[in-house]
């Protein structure tokens, strides 16, 4: 991948996603991240050390009666049933399909986009909703060459990861990896670059709030990204 990722989940979500306690429809987006930038693998990694330092650290010192008791552990795991439908391994690229287009996406996707539904069309943009989310809306958005999404803020946190293409805002410039955080004080207009399509994953809390335009053309919009 010739792009660096330049915008990043920031430490505390890092910290979150390695204590395994952020939430599962922002952990998906981090985790798709994390997949896309060595920066944040190695990152990580040393958080993941730095915890399990912190662990060890925390742990009784009692060396009496340490031993495990490895019968009972394994009579536990031979007794449980086997699974009816064990887990399928994805092997090869996880790819992602709009039209005569495919995407290749990161594998913490896969298990998502097996699961992905039909694509909603609105114009130039395209939705398709994820049933990864619980409390968030999760969905992957195409959106065409020369694009603009129209002007809005949010109710809620939105997260936006690109997997291709590029999107420009006010603030700048997101290639493939990078992922975009925005909360309920930021306004942006995003746009594509015009000889560019563009794939990202969509995570939101709440629908989006369109600023300019009739609300009433807007408002089918709210419904078709949230
Ligand atoms: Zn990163």
């Amino acid at each position: 991948m010739t792009h660096a990722v330049k915008h990043h989940p920031g430490i505390p979500l890092l910290e979150q996603y390695v204590e395994g306690t952020l939430e599962a429809d922002v952990a998906l987006a981090v985790a798709a991240h994390i997949d896309l930038c060595p920066h944040c693998q190695q990152l990580c990694q040393d958080l993941a050390v730095e915890q399990g330092t912190q662990l060890q650290l925390m742990k009784p010192v009692d060396t009496q009666d340490s031993e495990p008791d490895w019968q009972t552990m394994i009579d536990s795991i031979t007794a449980e049933p086997p699974l009816a439908n064990p887990p399928r391994q994805h092997k090869g690229p996880i790819t992602v399909q709009f039209k005569d287009k495919t995407f290749q996406v990161p594998r913490a996707l896969a298990r998502l986009v097996e699961q992905q539904t039909k694509w909603t069309q609105l114009g130039s943009i395209a939705n398709n909703k994820l049933p990864a989310g619980d409390k968030r809306h999760v969905s992957l958005l195409y959106i065409d060459k020369d694009t603009a999404i129209p002007q809005h803020t949010h109710r809620g946190l939105e997260i936006t990861l690109i997997l291709s293409g590029a999107i420009v805002d006010e603030q700048g410039q997101y290639g493939v990896g990078d992922i975009l955080i925005n909360t309920p004080d930021d306004t942006h207009t995003p746009r594509t670059l015009p000889d560019q399509d563009c794939l990202c994953l969509s995570v939101l809390s709440a629908p989006l709030k369109f600023n300019k335009g009739i609300t009433r053309l807007l408002n089918p919009l709210q419904h078709f990204f949230y």
